[in-house]
């Protein structure tokens, strides 16, 4: 399996992109970074989106997107995500106000994208690859995903608060190389991490307890101003499976 790192970041500035990874080369998690870290060539190789939740920074790109692949693919790229999230879509950006709904055009048949909704814990086999959306505890309906190709598989648990199942789950898939998950501002701000249900460094120290395995953890989504203060947090967590996220990493397994 091949996972590209298109953007990682919990706000969009020069050099730091929003949320993005690509599975081998055919199937995107998020898309707040498609059309700016790929060619149209590459983006049309995309066959399908999985969304983790309706937040603008895992959802901006999607009406370029759409516009780029438009009338270039046979088959509709499908959208996966949540029943909850696909309502925002169709109501809020794909609506012929924000953005024209190409979920119709150019018809309702043979569409540009396709709306399909996940349930949580059941696994959906695309492209050879199976993609587990887990429940997390964010402001709006999320999921992250576990990636598995039957050999080697990774977690990405998105945006989240404290929460159990998704470490339950990585404690129990014996084939797991990595886990992505995040922390979103500094210590001094826990409010504002409870708020808006993410997580500070010392937040995700205690969620890092749940995590009986020795795996490499990537830490995605800090806010890009905060970095300077965060960075050292998270060392001064000691946990030496901690490293950081970077876009356009590359992993192959
Ligand atoms: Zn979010
Ligand atoms: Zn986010």
């Amino acid at each position: 399996m091949e996972l590209r790192i298109l953007g990682c970041s919990g706000g969009e500035a020069d050099g730091e992109r929003l949320t993005g990874l690509l599975i081998n080369e055919q199937v995107a998690i998020d898309a707040g970074s498609i059309t700016g870290a790929l060619t149209v060539e590459e983006q049309k190789r995309i066959r399908h989106v999985f969304l983790s939740h309706s937040h603008l920074d895992h959802i901006c790109t999607l009406p370029f997107f759409t516009k780029n692949i438009f009338g270039h693919n046979a088959e509709p790229v499908e959208i996966h995500a949540l029943p909850e999230t696909l309502d925002v879509l169709r109501r809020h950006l794909f609506n012929d106000e924000l953005w024209p709904d190409f979920s119709v055009i150019p018809n309702p048949d043979d569409p540009t994208i396709r709306y399909t909704e996940v349930v949580p814990e059941q696994g959906y086999t695309v492209c050879g690859v199976t993609f587990t959306p887990i429940r997390v505890n964010h402001l709006v309906p999320c999921v992250g995903y576990k990636v598995d190709d039957g050999k080697d598989a990774f977690i990405f648990t998105s945006d989240t608060c404290h929460t159990d199942r998704i470490w339950e789950v990585a404690n129990a898939t014996p084939n797991l190389r990595l886990l992505i998950t995040e922390a979103s501002f500094p210590n001094e701000q826990d409010w504002l991490a409870v708020a808006s249900k993410h997580l500070t460094p010392r937040m995700l120290g205690e969620e890092l307890k749940k995590l009986t395995r020795n795996v490499p953890v990537a830490i995605y989504h800090l806010t890009p101003g905060d970095k300077p203060q965060m960075l050292p947090q998270l060392r001064a967590l000691g946990d030496p499976r901690l490293r950081m996220l970077e876009q356009n990493e590359q992993f192959a397994w």
